[in-house]
Protein backbone atom coordinates (compact mmCIF):
# COMPACT_ATOMS: atom_id res chain seq x y z
CA UNK A 1 0.00 0.00 0.00
CA UNK A 2 2.55 2.40 0.71
CA UNK A 3 4.64 1.49 -2.41
CA UNK A 4 1.63 2.14 -4.49
CA UNK A 5 1.20 5.48 -2.91
CA UNK A 6 4.77 6.38 -3.42
CA UNK A 7 4.42 5.84 -6.67
CA UNK A 8 1.29 7.52 -7.25
CA UNK A 9 2.67 10.59 -5.62
CA UNK A 10 6.33 10.42 -7.01
CA UNK A 11 7.81 10.12 -3.25
CA UNK A 12 10.27 7.44 -1.83
CA UNK A 13 7.90 4.78 0.41
CA UNK A 14 10.00 6.67 3.49
CA UNK A 15 7.87 9.33 2.93
CA UNK A 16 5.03 8.27 3.76
CA UNK A 17 3.03 6.89 7.17
CA UNK A 18 -0.53 5.13 7.00
CA UNK A 19 -2.88 5.18 10.03
CA UNK A 20 -6.05 4.21 10.97
CA UNK A 21 -7.84 7.63 9.25
CA UNK A 22 -5.97 10.74 8.44
CA UNK A 23 -7.07 11.51 12.16
CA UNK A 24 -5.10 9.15 13.43
CA UNK A 25 -2.23 10.54 11.58
CA UNK A 26 -2.99 13.86 12.63
CA UNK A 27 -2.55 12.57 16.04
CA UNK A 28 0.69 10.99 15.45
CA UNK A 29 2.05 14.75 14.06
CA UNK A 30 1.13 16.69 16.50
CA UNK A 31 2.05 14.04 19.35
CA UNK A 32 5.45 14.00 17.45
CA UNK A 33 5.58 17.84 17.55
CA UNK A 34 4.03 19.12 20.32
CA UNK A 35 3.51 18.52 23.98
CA UNK A 36 3.07 20.20 27.14
CA UNK A 37 3.47 24.11 27.54
CA UNK A 38 3.75 24.20 23.27
CA UNK A 39 1.04 25.85 21.16
CA UNK A 40 -0.92 24.00 18.30
CA UNK A 41 -2.24 27.12 15.56
CA UNK A 42 -5.40 26.54 13.41
CA UNK A 43 -8.00 28.05 12.19
CA UNK A 44 -11.53 28.38 13.86
CA UNK A 45 -14.50 27.55 13.05
CA UNK A 46 -12.61 24.62 11.46
CA UNK A 47 -12.32 20.58 11.43
CA UNK A 48 -13.55 19.51 15.11
CA UNK A 49 -11.01 17.02 15.89
CA UNK A 50 -8.34 19.50 16.19
CA UNK A 51 -9.14 20.63 19.67
CA UNK A 52 -9.21 17.31 20.32
CA UNK A 53 -5.59 16.11 19.22
CA UNK A 54 -4.39 18.84 20.28
CA UNK A 55 -5.62 18.84 23.77
CA UNK A 56 -4.65 14.71 23.51
CA UNK A 57 -0.95 16.33 23.30
CA UNK A 58 -0.73 18.41 26.20
CA UNK A 59 -0.17 21.39 24.10
CA UNK A 60 -2.67 24.53 23.98
CA UNK A 61 -4.61 25.59 20.71
CA UNK A 62 -4.38 28.80 19.02
CA UNK A 63 -7.54 29.44 17.10
CA UNK A 64 -7.16 32.01 14.76
CA UNK A 65 -10.48 33.21 13.07
CA UNK A 66 -11.37 32.65 10.05
CA UNK A 67 -11.89 35.62 7.60
CA UNK A 68 -15.39 37.07 6.96
CA UNK A 69 -15.51 34.92 3.84
CA UNK A 70 -14.67 31.87 6.09
CA UNK A 71 -11.57 30.98 4.46
CA UNK A 72 -7.67 30.95 6.54
CA UNK A 73 -6.67 34.19 8.10
CA UNK A 74 -2.65 33.23 7.40
CA UNK A 75 -1.77 36.98 7.89
CA UNK A 76 -3.35 36.52 11.79
CA UNK A 77 -2.27 33.10 11.73
CA UNK A 78 1.51 34.15 11.49
CA UNK A 79 1.34 37.04 13.93
CA UNK A 80 -0.14 34.63 16.56
CA UNK A 81 3.57 32.96 16.44
CA UNK A 82 5.22 32.83 19.33
CA UNK A 83 8.37 31.21 20.95
CA UNK A 84 5.65 28.01 21.77
CA UNK A 85 4.45 27.37 19.04
CA UNK A 86 5.29 23.74 17.60
CA UNK A 87 2.64 22.89 14.99
CA UNK A 88 0.29 25.08 12.49
CA UNK A 89 -2.58 23.12 10.91
CA UNK A 90 -4.16 24.43 7.65
CA UNK A 91 -7.24 22.75 6.19
CA UNK A 92 -7.86 23.26 2.67
CA UNK A 93 -10.72 23.17 1.40
CA UNK A 94 -11.65 24.39 5.14
CA UNK A 95 -14.08 21.98 6.54
CA UNK A 96 -17.26 22.81 7.56
CA UNK A 97 -16.80 26.57 5.90
CA UNK A 98 -15.85 25.58 2.00
CA UNK A 99 -12.83 27.60 0.83
CA UNK A 100 -9.62 26.50 -0.34
CA UNK A 101 -5.99 28.04 0.44
CA UNK A 102 -4.29 29.60 -2.67
CA UNK A 103 -1.32 28.03 -3.49
CA UNK A 104 0.64 31.83 -3.76
CA UNK A 105 -1.02 32.57 -0.61
CA UNK A 106 0.40 29.39 1.40
CA UNK A 107 3.24 29.74 -0.34
CA UNK A 108 3.96 33.20 0.84
CA UNK A 109 3.06 32.06 4.40
CA UNK A 110 5.56 29.32 4.38
CA UNK A 111 8.37 31.49 3.62
CA UNK A 112 7.45 33.38 6.92
CA UNK A 113 6.85 30.10 9.24
CA UNK A 114 10.17 29.04 10.97
CA UNK A 115 11.52 26.13 9.43
CA UNK A 116 11.28 24.27 13.36
CA UNK A 117 7.14 24.73 13.37
CA UNK A 118 5.69 21.42 11.62
CA UNK A 119 3.27 22.48 9.38
CA UNK A 120 0.07 20.47 8.36
CA UNK A 121 -2.01 20.67 5.30
CA UNK A 122 -5.31 18.63 6.00
CA UNK A 123 -6.65 17.87 2.19
CA UNK A 124 -9.09 15.66 3.14
CA UNK A 125 -11.56 16.83 1.24
CA UNK A 126 -8.76 17.73 -2.08
CA UNK A 127 -10.57 15.61 -4.68
CA UNK A 128 -13.63 17.72 -4.70
CA UNK A 129 -11.52 20.93 -5.42
CA UNK A 130 -12.05 22.86 -8.84
CA UNK A 131 -10.35 25.61 -8.49
CA UNK A 132 -7.01 25.76 -10.01
CA UNK A 133 -5.45 28.78 -7.76
CA UNK A 134 -5.83 25.89 -4.98
CA UNK A 135 -2.79 24.87 -3.34
CA UNK A 136 -2.51 21.07 -3.90
CA UNK A 137 -0.27 19.82 -1.29
CA UNK A 138 1.36 16.47 -3.05
CA UNK A 139 2.57 18.48 -5.95
CA UNK A 140 3.31 22.09 -4.79
CA UNK A 141 5.09 21.61 -1.23
CA UNK A 142 6.22 18.06 -0.88
CA UNK A 143 9.75 18.88 -1.01
CA UNK A 144 9.44 20.95 2.43
CA UNK A 145 11.09 19.97 4.66
CA UNK A 146 8.49 21.31 7.22
CA UNK A 147 5.06 20.58 5.94
CA UNK A 148 3.23 17.07 6.05
CA UNK A 149 0.25 16.82 3.93
CA UNK A 150 -2.65 14.97 5.02
CA UNK A 151 -4.94 12.66 2.89
CA UNK A 152 -7.54 10.03 3.63
CA UNK A 153 -9.77 7.39 2.03
CA UNK A 154 -12.47 8.53 3.96
CA UNK A 155 -14.16 10.91 1.84
CA UNK A 156 -13.76 11.03 -1.89
CA UNK A 157 -13.38 7.11 -2.05
CA UNK A 158 -16.28 6.31 0.28
CA UNK A 159 -14.15 4.10 2.79
CA UNK A 160 -14.28 6.15 6.16
CA UNK A 161 -15.46 3.20 7.78
CA UNK A 162 -12.46 1.44 7.12
CA UNK A 163 -10.09 3.62 8.91
CA UNK A 164 -7.59 4.76 6.09
CA UNK A 165 -5.55 7.85 6.13
CA UNK A 166 -1.92 9.02 5.48
CA UNK A 167 0.41 11.54 5.62
CA UNK A 168 3.58 12.32 2.65
CA UNK A 169 6.14 14.02 4.07
CA UNK A 170 10.17 14.29 4.12
CA UNK A 171 11.61 11.53 5.88
CA UNK A 172 12.85 12.91 9.18
CA UNK A 173 9.31 14.09 9.63
CA UNK A 174 7.94 10.64 9.08
CA UNK A 175 10.52 9.06 11.54
CA UNK A 176 9.60 11.78 14.45
CA UNK A 177 5.84 10.66 13.73
CA UNK A 178 7.06 6.93 13.58
CA UNK A 179 8.04 6.92 16.98
CA UNK A 180 5.08 8.10 18.89
CA UNK A 181 3.06 5.37 15.96
CA UNK A 182 1.06 2.59 16.98
CA UNK A 183 2.98 -0.04 15.16
CA UNK A 184 0.08 -2.68 13.16
CA UNK A 185 -2.30 0.34 12.63
CA UNK A 186 -3.81 0.07 9.42
CA UNK A 187 -5.95 -3.48 8.90
CA UNK A 188 -4.83 -6.15 6.00
CA UNK A 189 -8.73 -5.47 5.16
CA UNK A 190 -8.55 -1.60 4.84
CA UNK A 191 -5.69 -1.89 3.00
CA UNK A 192 -6.54 -4.25 0.24
CA UNK A 193 -9.73 -1.75 0.23
CA UNK A 194 -7.77 0.99 -0.20
CA UNK A 195 -6.08 -0.20 -3.31
CA UNK A 196 -9.16 -1.34 -5.00
CA UNK A 197 -9.96 2.07 -4.53
CA UNK A 198 -7.08 3.19 -6.32
CA UNK A 199 -7.22 1.03 -9.06
CA UNK A 200 -10.88 2.00 -9.63
CA UNK A 201 -9.63 5.78 -9.34
CA UNK A 202 -10.79 7.04 -12.43
CA UNK A 203 -14.70 6.05 -12.17
CA UNK A 204 -14.55 7.24 -8.69
CA UNK A 205 -13.89 10.48 -9.75
CA UNK A 206 -16.53 10.78 -12.22
CA UNK A 207 -18.60 10.23 -9.64
CA UNK A 208 -16.82 13.33 -7.76
CA UNK A 209 -16.86 15.34 -10.53
CA UNK A 210 -20.72 14.44 -11.32
CA UNK A 211 -20.82 15.81 -7.13
CA UNK A 212 -18.90 18.77 -7.83
CA UNK A 213 -21.03 20.11 -10.63
CA UNK A 214 -24.48 19.40 -8.33
CA UNK A 215 -22.47 21.29 -5.62
CA UNK A 216 -21.51 24.32 -8.19
CA UNK A 217 -25.14 24.10 -9.32
CA UNK A 218 -26.81 24.11 -6.08
CA UNK A 219 -24.29 27.08 -4.21
CA UNK A 220 -25.10 29.13 -7.79
CA UNK A 221 -29.06 28.24 -7.14
CA UNK A 222 -28.71 29.49 -3.46
CA UNK A 223 -26.69 32.69 -4.29
CA UNK A 224 -29.28 33.47 -6.98
CA UNK A 225 -31.80 33.51 -4.09
CA UNK A 226 -29.60 35.74 -2.29
CA UNK A 227 -27.87 33.94 -0.40
CA UNK A 228 -24.56 34.91 0.61
CA UNK A 229 -22.48 31.97 0.86
CA UNK A 230 -18.81 31.27 1.35
CA UNK A 231 -16.91 29.56 -1.73
CA UNK A 232 -17.63 25.98 -1.38
CA UNK A 233 -14.82 23.32 -2.59
CA UNK A 234 -15.48 20.51 -0.51
CA UNK A 235 -18.76 18.11 -0.55
CA UNK A 236 -20.84 20.40 1.17
CA UNK A 237 -22.06 23.72 1.91
CA UNK A 238 -21.81 26.28 4.82
CA UNK A 239 -24.64 28.26 6.04
CA UNK A 240 -23.17 31.02 8.37
CA UNK A 241 -26.65 31.61 10.08
CA UNK A 242 -25.35 31.86 13.38
CA UNK A 243 -28.49 31.76 16.03
CA UNK A 244 -30.77 31.05 12.87
CA UNK A 245 -28.62 27.89 12.64
CA UNK A 246 -31.45 25.21 14.57
CA UNK A 247 -34.56 26.64 12.81
CA UNK A 248 -32.92 26.30 10.21
CA UNK A 249 -31.97 22.75 10.46
CA UNK A 250 -34.92 21.88 12.33
CA UNK A 251 -36.42 22.64 8.60
CA UNK A 252 -34.17 20.93 6.65
CA UNK A 253 -34.99 17.64 9.31
CA UNK A 254 -39.00 18.38 8.54
CA UNK A 255 -37.69 17.73 4.34
CA UNK A 256 -36.04 14.97 5.28
CA UNK A 257 -32.67 16.68 4.64
CA UNK A 258 -29.62 15.46 6.93
CA UNK A 259 -27.36 18.38 8.06
CA UNK A 260 -25.22 19.08 10.19
CA UNK A 261 -25.79 21.90 13.16
CA UNK A 262 -23.16 23.65 14.71
CA UNK A 263 -25.27 25.26 17.22
CA UNK A 264 -25.46 29.44 16.92
CA UNK A 265 -22.68 28.93 14.31
CA UNK A 266 -23.53 27.62 11.08
CA UNK A 267 -25.40 24.75 9.71
CA UNK A 268 -22.90 22.42 6.65
CA UNK A 269 -25.16 20.53 4.05
CA UNK A 270 -23.58 17.98 1.90
CA UNK A 271 -24.43 17.70 -1.16
CA UNK A 272 -26.56 14.92 -2.45
CA UNK A 273 -28.53 13.61 -5.12
CA UNK A 274 -30.44 15.48 -7.36
CA UNK A 275 -33.75 14.95 -5.77
CA UNK A 276 -31.78 15.63 -2.12
CA UNK A 277 -30.50 18.97 -3.11
CA UNK A 278 -33.41 20.27 -4.95
CA UNK A 279 -35.17 19.83 -1.12
CA UNK A 280 -32.65 21.88 0.28
CA UNK A 281 -32.66 24.46 -2.35
CA UNK A 282 -36.50 24.63 -1.55
CA UNK A 283 -35.87 24.83 2.05
CA UNK A 284 -33.86 27.74 1.92
CA UNK A 285 -35.88 29.67 -0.54
CA UNK A 286 -38.98 29.62 2.19
CA UNK A 287 -36.14 30.26 5.12
CA UNK A 288 -36.76 33.79 6.12
CA UNK A 289 -33.78 35.51 7.68
C1 LIG B 1 -12.98 13.80 7.52
C2 LIG B 1 -11.80 14.63 7.78
C3 LIG B 1 -10.56 14.08 8.14
C4 LIG B 1 -10.25 12.68 8.29
O1 LIG B 1 -10.98 11.71 8.51
P1 LIG B 1 -10.44 10.23 8.65
O2 LIG B 1 -11.68 9.45 8.47
O3 LIG B 1 -9.83 10.11 10.01
O4 LIG B 1 -9.42 10.01 7.58
C5 LIG B 1 -9.49 14.92 8.33
N1 LIG B 1 -9.61 16.23 8.19
C6 LIG B 1 -10.75 16.79 7.84
C7 LIG B 1 -10.79 18.25 7.66
C8 LIG B 1 -11.88 16.02 7.63
O5 LIG B 1 -13.02 16.60 7.29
Amino acid sequence: MVERLADKYQVTPNQISLGTGSVAVLTQLIQASATIGDEVIFAWRSFEAYPIVTKVAGATAIKVPVTENKEHDLKAMLNAITDKTKTILVCSPNNPTGPIVKKTDFLNFLKEVPKDILVVLDEAYTEFINDPEAINGAIDVINESNVAILRTFSKAYGLAGLRVGFTIAQEPVIDYLKKVALPFGVSSLAQAAAIAALECEAELLQTVNALVLERDRTHKELTQQGWDLPASQGNFIWFDLKEKSEEFAKKCEEAGIVVRLFLNEGVRATIAETVANKRLIEVASQFRL
